[in-house]
This record gives structure tokens, C-alpha cells and sequence, in this order.
């Protein structure tokens, strides 16, 4: 999506450990036109397929699932939820998650009575990095017997190998921005 990458362009900034900021658009401040956009974009990318639900886990994929489940018949959002620790009940779905930006493991919540065995989900995320956090949502998913119909990410940093293991496992993976380089010391950002 060459907007998103303009986008990119203009307000991201390269941060030393891979890291990319797009607080002023995708994860902090929000431009809810081009949220909306982005999920047209996942609408016409994910056309034909069936989906009853979007999940995406807190806190930034929330808002960009929120926008793009206009353009999916307002199917319902369910994000995972994050805790510390968390005290089993038989009630949740449960895993755990090592988060890239803050270098810690989580562990991540969806209670069972919001994803049933034969629903067709759709995840969404705003980045796809080593994949830890798409992976966890894919088992929550099987734990609970849903189908994975797609999966929609705003910017895939295609420099590490989360994209490259999902689409071998067969997985539908759209991306609406790849970064395949970018260099903190000059700020600059190759797509492929
Ligand atoms: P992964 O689990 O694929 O390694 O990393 C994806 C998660 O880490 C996303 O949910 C996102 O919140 C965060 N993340 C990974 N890389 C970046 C980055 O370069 N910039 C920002 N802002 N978040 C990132």
C-alpha cells in the first residue's frame, strides 16, 4: 500500500534495535482515515473469504481491527489481553508471548466464550517482527478450533524471519508494508 509507505516515510523513525516508530499515526496518535483505508485495502486483499471475527491482541492492533472490521460487515473485535501472570480459571484460552519492543515474555488471555470452535478469524496486527505475537494468537486459535482465514498486518519488518516462517506454514499473510532495510544512522526505509 504506497500511501501507508509514504506514510512511512514521512513520520516514521528508525530507532537502534530494528525498532520503528509510527507513533504519530499507527500506535500512539492514530489518523483514523488511513485506518480506514487500510482495512479496504484488507477487504479487497481477504475478498472471497469467510470471516465471523477479527482478532488482534492490545493494545496498538485494537484500533486498526476496530476500523477494518467496518469493511468486514462489522464482524466483532476480540484482542488478546495481556497480564504478568494470570490465574487460570478453565475459562480463558491462555499463552504466552515474548514481546520484541519491550524484551519481556507476557502472558496472553481470550476468554473462551468469544472464540468457538468452526469461527473463521481473521488476525490483525499493526507489526509483524520474529512473529511471537502472531504465533500466539494462531494457538489460541487452535486451542479453541477456529480457523485462521487470514492474516492482515499494517508493516512487516521483512528483515526478520516472522513472515517468511508464517507464509511457509501456508498461512495467508497480507502486509501492507514490507521494510526490508533500514538504518537508524541515516533514518533511511527500503520496501520491497
Ligand atoms: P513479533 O511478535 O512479530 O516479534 O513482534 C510484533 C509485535 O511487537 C507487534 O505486536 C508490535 O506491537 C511490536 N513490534 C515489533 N516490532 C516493532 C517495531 O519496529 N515498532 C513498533 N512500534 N512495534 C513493534
Amino acid at each position: 500500500m504506497k500511501e501507508l509507505e509514504e506514510y512511512i516515510r514521512r513520520f516514521g523513525t528508525v530507532k537502534e534495535g530494528n525498532v520503528l516508530k509510527v507513533d504519530a499515526f499507527l500506535n500512539h496518535q492514530c489518523d483514523v482515515a488511513l485506518f480506514d483505508r487500510m482495512g479496504e485495502e484488507w477487504a479487497r486483499l481477504f475478498a472471497g473469504k469467510p470471516v465471523d471475527k477479527i482478532l488482534t491482541i492490545e493494545a496498538s492492533g485494537i484500533g486498526i481491527a476496530c476500523v477494518a472490521a467496518r469493511h468486514f460487515n462489522n464482524v466483532p473485535v476480540v484482542f488478546a489481553k495481556k497480564y504478568q501472570s494470570i490465574n487460570l480459571d478453565g475459562e480463558q484460552y491462555a499463552t504466552s508471548i515474548h514481546s520484541f519492543t519491550k524484551q519481556k515474555d507476557f502472558h496472553v488471555i481470550v476468554a473462551k466464550k468469544f472464540l468457538s470452535a468452526g469461527e473463521h478469524v481473521l488476525l490483525i496486527d499493526d507489526f509483524l517482527a520474529n512473529g511471537c505475537a502472531l504465533n500466539g494468537l494462531i494457538e489460541i486459535c487452535e486451542a479453541a478450533g477456529a480457523v485462521v482465514e487470514g492474516i492482515g498486518i499494517a508493516i512487516e519488518k521483512g528483515f526478520q524471519d516472522g513472515g517468511a516462517s508464517l507464509r511457509e506454514r501456508g498461512y495467508d499473510l497480507q502486509s501492507l508494508a514490507i521494510v526490508d532495510a533500514m538504518d537508524p544512522a541515516t533514518g533511511e526505509i527500503e520496501f520491497r
